[in-house]
C-alpha cells in the first residue's frame, strides 16, 4: 500500500535552486569540470573569529537546548544592532531566532496567514516564497514586474492586485533573484498603500548588507511612523557573514506574532543549533570589517559579470544594485537548436548549458519569470571568467 500524501504537500515543488546545485554536485562527483553558479551562497569561508566563538562555545559546554526562540544574548545583540544602524527600537521579546531565514519565513507565514488569504508576491520572486505561502493554505498572488522597471513593483501594480482578501505583501530588497534594490521613496509609496489597505508586510532584508555603489539601505519599518506594527522583518547570518551552513536566521516582528512564532518553533524544531547561535552572536557583535571586505569583492564581481553579459549581443540584464545574482534575459536565445538539442524554455536553456558546457545556472521559470536565467556571482573571479567564456561560446 502506498501511503497517501497530504493534500497540502501534494502540489509542493522541491527548491529549484537546491535541485540545480545538487545536479551540479552530482556531475562534479563524476569528475566533470562543472562551474556552479546555481545556488546563492558566498564562496568565502566563515570568518575565523566567528568559527573561534563556536569552538569556545562548545568547549564551554553550550551544547544543550537553549530557549526555543534563541539565546537572550543574541536577541539583545540583534536589537542593539537595529537600534544603532536604523534607529529602530525592538525588544528582545520581538525577536525569534530560527534555523535559517527560510525557517523564519515559514514561521511568519504560518502564524499570520489563514487558508484563502491572499499574499501579494512580486515576480521574479525567490523560489521558496510561493511554496511556503501555499503551505499555510494562503494564496500567493503573483504580480509580474518588468525588466524596464528594474523588476520593481510599482504602486499602480500593487493597487491593482489588492482585493478584499489581500492580507500580506512580500518584499525582498535587495532582490533574489534580480539584484534590484528599491529606493527609500519607492518603498514609501508601497508602504503608504499597505497602510491604506491595512496589509501587513513581510520584508526580507537578508541581503541588506550587500548593497553596492555606496547606496543607502532603508529598512522597511523605518519608512513611516508605526510601520513596525505591521511589518515582519526577515534577516540572518547566511549571506552577510558567509554562514549558510550554520542555519541561523531571525524575525523582528510585533510582539503578538513573535510570541506565537516562538510557540510554533517550540513545538516544531525547538531551538536552532546552540553552537551556531553563539557563532551568530560573535558575527553580529564582532568586527564588521569582514562584511565590508566581502561586499567589496562581490561588487567587483558584479561589475565583471555585468560587463560580460553586456558584451553578449542580444543578452540583457537589469541593474544589479545588491545581492549576488545576475538575472539575464535569454528570450533572444530560445527557439533554437544547440548541438541538435531544441531549446524552447529557460529550463531547456539551463539544462542544455549544464549538459553541453557544464555551467550550472537556474531557470527563470522557477522564480516566476520565464525567459530569464539566474546566475549567482558568489563564485571566484576565475570561475566567473570560465563560466562566461563557456556561456558566450554556448550562445554564439
Ligand atoms: N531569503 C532570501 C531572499 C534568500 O535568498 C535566502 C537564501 N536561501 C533566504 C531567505 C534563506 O536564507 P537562510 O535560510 O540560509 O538563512
Ligand atoms: N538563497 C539561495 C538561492 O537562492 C540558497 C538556496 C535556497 O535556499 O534555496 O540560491
Amino acid at each position: 500500500m502506498a501511503i497517501a500524501l497530504s493534500k497540502i504537500v501534494q502540489g509542493m515543488e522541491p527548491s529549484a535552486t537546491l535541485a540545480m546545485s545538487a545536479k551540479a554536485k552530482e556531475l562534479k562527483a563524476k569528475g566533470e569540470t562543472v562551474v556552479d553558479l546555481s545556488v546563492g551562497e558566498p564562496d568565502f569561508n566563515t570568518p575565523k573569529h566567528i568559527c573561534d566563538a563556536a569552538v569556545a562555545a562548545m568547549n564551554a559546554g553550550y551544547t544543550r537546548y537553549t530557549v526555543a526562540s534563541g539565546i537572550p544574548a543574541l536577541k539583545e545583540a540583534i536589537c542593539a544592532d537595529y537600534l544603532a544602524r536604523f534607529g529602530l527600537e525592538y525588544k528582545p521579546s520581538q525577536i525569534v531566532v530560527s534555523n535559517g531565514a527560510k525557517h523564519s519565513l515559514h514561521n511568519a507565514f504560518f502564524c499570520t496567514l489563514n487558508p484563502g488569504d491572499e499574499a501579494i508576491l512580486p515576480a521574479p520572486y525567490w523560489v521558496s516564497y510561493a511554496e511556503l505561502i501555499k503551505l499555510s493554505g494562503a494564496v500567493p498572488v503573483i504580480v509580474s514586474t518588468r525588466e524596464e522597471d528594474d523588476f520593481k513593483l510599482t504602486p499602480e501594480a500593487l493597487r491593482a492586485a489588492i482585493t478584499p482578501k489581500t492580507r500580506m505583501l512580500l518584499l525582498c530588497s535587495p532582490s533574489n533573484p534580480t539584484g534590484s534594490c528599491y529606493t527609500r521613496a519607492e518603498l514609501e509609496a508601497l508602504a503608504d498603500i499597505a497602510i491604506e489597505n491595512d496589509l501587513f508586510v513581510v520584508s526580507d532584508e537578508i541581503y541588506e548588507r550587500l548593497v553596492y555603489d555606496g547606496a543607502p539601505f532603508a529598512s522597511f519599518p523605518t519608512l513611516r511612523e508605526g510601520l513596525a506594527d505591521r511589518t515582519i522583518v526577515i534577516n540572518g547570518v547566511s549571506k552577510t557573514y558567509a554562514m549558510t551552513g550554520w542555519r541561523v536566521g531571525w524575525t523582528l516582528a510585533p510582539e503578538n506574532v513573535s510570541k506565537k512564532m516562538a510557540s510554533l518553533q517550540s513545538q516544531e524544531t525547538s531551538n536552532p543549533c546552540s553552537v551556531s547561535q553563539y557563532a551568530a552572536l560573535a558575527a553580529v557583535t564582532g568586527d564588521q570589517g569582514c562584511v565590508d571586505a566581502m561586499r567589496a569583492e562581490f561588487e567587483k564581481r558584479r561589475d565583471y559579470v555585468a560587463g560580460r553579459i553586456a558584451a553578449i549581443p542580444g543578452m540583457t540584464c537589469g541593474k544589479m544594485g545588491g545581492a549576488f545574482y545576475a538575472f539575464f534575459n535569454v528570450q533572444n536565445f530560445l527557439g533554437r537548436e544547440y548541438n541538435g538539442v531544441k531549446v524552447e524554455t529557460s529550463q531547456d536553456w539551463c539544462m542544455a548549458l549544464l549538459e553541453q558546457k557544464k555551467v550550472a545556472t537556474v531557470m527563470g521559470s522557477a522564480f516566476g519569470a520565464e525567459g530569464y536565467v539566474r546566475a549567482s556571482f558568489a563564485a571566484s573571479m576565475d570561475d566567473l571568467k570560465e563560466a562566461f567564456d563557456r556561456i558566450a561560446d554556448f550562445v554564439s
